[in-house]
């Protein structure tokens, strides 16, 4: 399997909290790999390190072979990884649609008007949400906001998406549309990274499981490795106060 991204040795320190201590992970083309781990543990570092939204004190990340650094090439290089957040973060005075837009209008991946609005219209059905393009985003339910924040995502083609946790501020009934969404991804074959607390999804829809604690990985294997057995001490004691 070709190699998307390839973090190494990554460490991080924010002043003299050392968060993440030297992880290693390769991600795969096509892979879905879900990060599991108690609060704290470096999770969201790490995955905002694999963009470089966060610059690890130490360490590599390279996507398609290439190293990211602080300079011009990095916005190509960001361009190939989408991220979605556990709060949204949508625009909240523009409408849902020109959310949607606003990437591709601006970096001109998408050029005229007609080309935007059939995107738009494409990535709003393939959410679910055909009806909301005119809608503001004070007006959605948490699990529609966040599938508008998928399809804004999705507009600008990723190869990559990061999940920061994309289900933990909702309430329970609007979890599963947000899981049907990123499951219909990973089967179209999108290379995924999410951090989540739902191990029902993770069991499914994970090809690698990587349990992680005070910022190095403990263990890591197949779902059925992780949570039916898994070899280490600490990633038991998690396991039981999850599952
Ligand atoms: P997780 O996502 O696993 O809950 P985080 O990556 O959010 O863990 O946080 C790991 C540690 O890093 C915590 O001690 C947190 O306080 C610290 N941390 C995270 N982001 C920052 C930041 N921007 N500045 C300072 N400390 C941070
Ligand atoms: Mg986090």
């Amino acid at each position: 399997m070709e190699v998307k991204i390839q973090a190494k040795e990554i460490h991080k320190k924010y002043k003299k909290n050392h968060v993440l201590k030297g992880i290693d992970l390769t991600i795969h083309q096509g892979e879905v790999v879900v990060l599991i781990g108690p609060s704290g543990s470096g999770k969201s570092t790490f995955l905002r390190c694999l963009n470089y939204l966060e610059e690890p004190t130490s360490g590599t990340v390279s996507i398609d072979g290439e190293q990211l650094a602080e300079d011009k090439k990095l916005n190509n290089l960001r361009k190939k990884v989408g991220m979605v957040f556990q709060h949204f973060h949508l625009f909240e005075h523009m409408t849902v649609g020109e959310n949607i837009a606003f990437a591709p209008r601006l970096l001109r991946v998408l050029k005229t008007k007609e080309d935007i609005n059939t995107r738009v219209e494409d990535l709003l059905a393939q959410v679910g949400l055909s009806e909301k393009k005119e809608a503001m985003p004070h007006q959605l339910s948490g699990g529609q906001k966040q599938r508008v924040a998928i399809a804004r995502s999705l507009a600008m083609n990723p190869e990559v998406i990061l999940f920061d946790e994309p289900t933990s501020a909702l309430d329970p009934e609007m979890v599963g549309d947000v899981l049907d969404v990123m499951k219909q991804l990973a089967k179209e074959g999108m290379t995924m990274v999410i951090v989540t607390h739902e191990m029902g999804f993770a069991r499914q829809v994970a090809d690698r499981v990587v349990f992680m604690a005070e910022g190095v990985i403990v263990e890591e294997g197949t779902p059925s490795e992780i949570f039916d057995t898994p070899k280490e001490e600490r990633t038991k004691q998690f396991l039981a106060k999850v599952l």
